[in-house]
C-alpha cells in the first residue's frame, strides 16, 4: 500500500464564547484548524486534524501547520502509511522539530492502519476494551462567583472533574478564586487550577502556600525548570502542560521531579505515534495523565480519546473535549462525545470519524503522486 495523494483543508472554528486564559492575559475567539486526508493506491483514505488552539497558546500556529505540510506531504508520497515509525522517521528527517505540523499526517496514517487491519485505534494503541474516559470541564478565568456558577452548570451535564483557569497579576484575586472554588466543590468532584504559566516562581510559592487548594495545580510558571522549583516547595501535586513539547521534555521533567502528572496532547508532540511513546513512559514512571488534544473539532478530540481509553485507569485522569466550545461541527455527531460525563472512542476500524467534505469546501492544497 502506498500514499498517492494528500489533501489539506483550512477551516475557522468560531468559539461559542470568547475564552480567557492566564488571568485574562490570553483570549481566544476562534481557532484555525487544518484537516488532512491521506489517500492510498488501495482505495483507503485516512483523516487527521491539527489545531494548535490559538497562536498565543504555544509556539505553534494554524498557518504554520499548512506551511509545514507543504514540506512534509511531498516526502510521504509513495510510503506505506501503515509503517508508522518509518513515516515518522521520514517526517523528522525532512523537517526536524516542528512537531505540531506532523500530527495530522500521523493520525491519518493511523486511521488507514486501523481500516486496513479492521481494528479501532484504541485497540491498536493497546486497549483491551473501549473504556469510557471521564471528561473534564474547562472554566475560563472570571470572578469566583461566575466560575462557581460555570462549575455547577458543568456538573449538571455530568462533568465531575473541572479545569479552572486562574493566574494573573493580582495575587489576591487568585487566592480568592482558589479558596472559593475549593470550598464550593462537592467532595466527589475534582479540580485542577490551571495557571497557564502566568506566575513567577516567587508568586507561585507565595500563593500556593497561603491557600487550602483542592487537588492539582497546573503549569504554574513559564518553564519546566521554574515549575520544578515550585514543585518541591508546595503541598499540591503539580501537573505540567505547556512546557512539554517532545519526549525529551518529559524525560527532563521526570529527572527534575517537576510534577506528578502531565498533559499528553497529540498535536503538540507530533501525533499519536509520539504521544503513545510519551504515554507509555508516563505509565512506566507512575504519572497521572490528562490525554486530550490541544484544540480542534471532534476529530482531533476523538484521536486523543482513543489514546486515553487505552491507558491504564491508574494513570488516566479526565480528558477535555475542545469541540464543546465550538459553534460549528464539521464532523456532525461523530466521534467521542460527552455522555453523562464520559466519552467513549468509536469501535469502527480506524479513527472512526470522517468529516462531511461539503462542509469543508475546496482543499487549500493537494499533493499528488510523483511521476
Ligand atoms: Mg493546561
Amino acid at each position: 500500500m502506498k500514499i498517492t495523494r494528500i489533501s489539506v483543508w483550512r477551516m475557522t472554528l468560531p468559539l461559542i464564547e470568547t475564552y480567557a486564559l492566564s488571568g485574562g492575559r490570553l483570549t481566544f475567539e476562534q481557532l484555525d484548524t487544518s484537516f488532512v486526508r491521506v489517500d492510498t493506491d488501495e482505495g483507503l483514505s485516512g483523516w487527521g486534524e491539527a489545531c494548535p488552539w490559538g497562536h498565543t497558546y504555544l509556539p505553534a500556529h494554524g498557518p504554520g501547520v499548512r506551511a509545514g505540510l507543504e514540506i512534509l506531504a511531498p516526502a510521504l508520497i509513495g510510503l506505506d502509511p501503515r509503517a508508522l515509525d518509518r513515516v515518522n522517521r521520514v517526517m523528522d528527517v525532512t523537517l526536524p522539530g516542528h512537531l505540531y505540523v506532523k500530527s495530522a499526517l500521523d493520525i491519518a496514517c493511523w486511521d488507514i492502519l486501523g481500516q486496513a487491519s479492521g481494528l479501532p485505534l484504541w485497540k491498536l494503541l493497546g486497549g483491551a476494551d473501549a473504556n469510557p474516559v471521564a471528561v473534564n470541564s474547562s472554566i475560563p478565568t472570571s470572578t469566583p462567583e461566575q466560575m462557581i456558577a460555570l462549575i455547577r452548570a458543568a456538573s449538571a451535564k455530568g462533568y465531575r472533574t473541572h479545569s479552572a483557569k486562574i493566574g494573573g497579576a493580582d495575587i489576591s484575586a487568585d487566592i480568592a478564586r482558589i479558596e472559593a472554588l475549593s470550598a464550593a466543590l462537592p467532595a466527589n468532584e475534582k479540580i485542577t487550577f490551571d495557571v497557564n504559566r502566568a506566575w513567577t516562581p516567587g508568586v507561585a510559592v507565595q500563593v500556593l502556600n497561603s491557600v487550602s487548594a483542592r487537588d492539582w495545580i497546573e503549569q504554574p510558571c513559564e518553564t519546566l525548570e521554574q515549575c520544578a522549583h515550585v514543585a518541591v516547595r508546595v503541598r499540591n501535586p503539580i501537573m505540567l502542560d505547556e512546557c512539554l513539547h517532545g519526549f525529551q521534555d518529559h524525560l527532563n521533567a521526570w529527572k527534575l521531579g517537576a510534577g506528578e502528572g502531565v498533559k499528553v496532547k497529540p498535536n503538540r508532540v507530533g501525533g499519536l505515534t509520539k504521544a503513545r511513546q510519551i504515554r507509555d513512559f508516563g505509565v512506566s514512571v507512575g504519572w497521572q495523565m490528562h490525554i486530550e488534544d490541544v484544540g480542534g473539532s471532534a476529530m482531533a478530540d476523538t484521536a486523543a480519546i482513543h489514546l486515553a481509553s487505552s491507558t491504564p485507569d491508574a494513570n488516566r485522569l479526565a480528558s477535555w473535549l475542545c469541540h464543546y466550545h465550538l459553534a460549528v461541527d464539521p464532523v456532525p455527531g461523530q466521534g467521542a462525545r460527552n455522555i453523562d460525563g464520559f466519552a467513549t472512542p468509536p469501535s469502527t476500524p480506524g479513527l472512526g470519524v470522517r468529516p462531511d467534505e461539503t462542509l469543508l469546501g475546496e482543499p487549500c492544497a493537494c499533493y499528488e503522486v510523483r511521476q
